[in-house]
């Protein structure tokens, strides 16, 4: 009876164990896919700041064509000053270019902030592409130890598998169905050890006559409060089920 228990011991260890495997099989892909999140986030930042930078520079042209529009006013301005006659005509064609020159003043300024912006905007871009760059450099060096790392997880697999169906075939139908059953109603945990009295997966204490009946370790029995089936974990046959096999 005692290696039926075993076996069951066993198994259970061997699907906890296939269990983190498959856990750390995903942690992998999900840190490159969060990365890639990152360069998709990072380019869509960095196709912003092109069409601000495009903006921008729309916007330098438009005030350069206003200076040169000015400036062309002014020219015939100073045109028609050399054949004006009358001092009042003079007078108020004076004031007309430097109301001009004061407008072209103003708007030469406007371009020099702009240049700013424009100057900022593209800085902007360069470090943007920088992380960008940064962040697929890193996706690939992870992506290369996350394969090698999958490549040594399958093996493992592969290995616990092998390892599982030996065991499947080593124990009754009837004590597999009772496992699988139980696996699949309690969170993937059948069997568990009772130590100092305790169930190790509840935390409740065995009846006396219970723990008795266990150590003795003459029939199959469960928790009866988890009722999961349950082993002496003190028993030095039992200490690393995995390592007996
Ligand atoms: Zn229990």
């Amino acid at each position: 009876m005692k290696d039926k228990i075993k076996l069951l011991a066993q198994l259970q260890e061997c699907d906890n164990r296939i269990r983190d495997v498959l856990t750390r099989k995903e942690i992998g892909p999900r840190r490159i896919q969060e990365l890639m999140d990152e360069v998709k986030a990072n380019d869509l930042k960095l196709r912003e700041l092109a069409d601000q930078l495009e903006l921008s520079k729309k916007e330098r042209r438009k005030i350069e064509q206003e200076v040169q529009e000015l400036d062309s006013r002014i020219e015939k301005s100073h045109i028609k000053l050399s054949n004006i006659k009358s001092n009042k005509e003079y007078a108020a064609a004076l004031k007309e270019i430097e109301d001009l020159k004061k407008i072209k003043f103003d708007t030469e300024d406007k371009i020099i902030h702009i240049m700013e912006k424009i100057e900022e905007t593209e800085k902007e871009i360069d470090t943007q592409e920088q992380t960008i760059q940064d962040l697929k450099t890193r996706a690939d060096k992870d992506r290369k130890e996350i394969e090698k790392e999958l490549l040594l997880l399958d093996q493992d697999l592969k290995g616990l598998e092998q390892n599982r169906d030996d065991l499947v075939k080593a124990l009754d139908q009837d004590l597999w169905k009772r496992y699988l059953f139980l696996k699949e109603r309690r969170g993937g945990l059948a069997v568990t050890a009772v130590i100092g009295g305790v169930c190790q997966t509840c935390h409740m204490g065995l009846p006396p006559q219970k723990f008795n009946e266990l150590l003795k370790g003459d029939a199959i029995m469960s928790c009866p409060y988890c009722h999961r089936i349950i082993y002496w974990g003190e028993d030095k046959d039992f200490q690393s089920p995995q390592e007996a096999l």
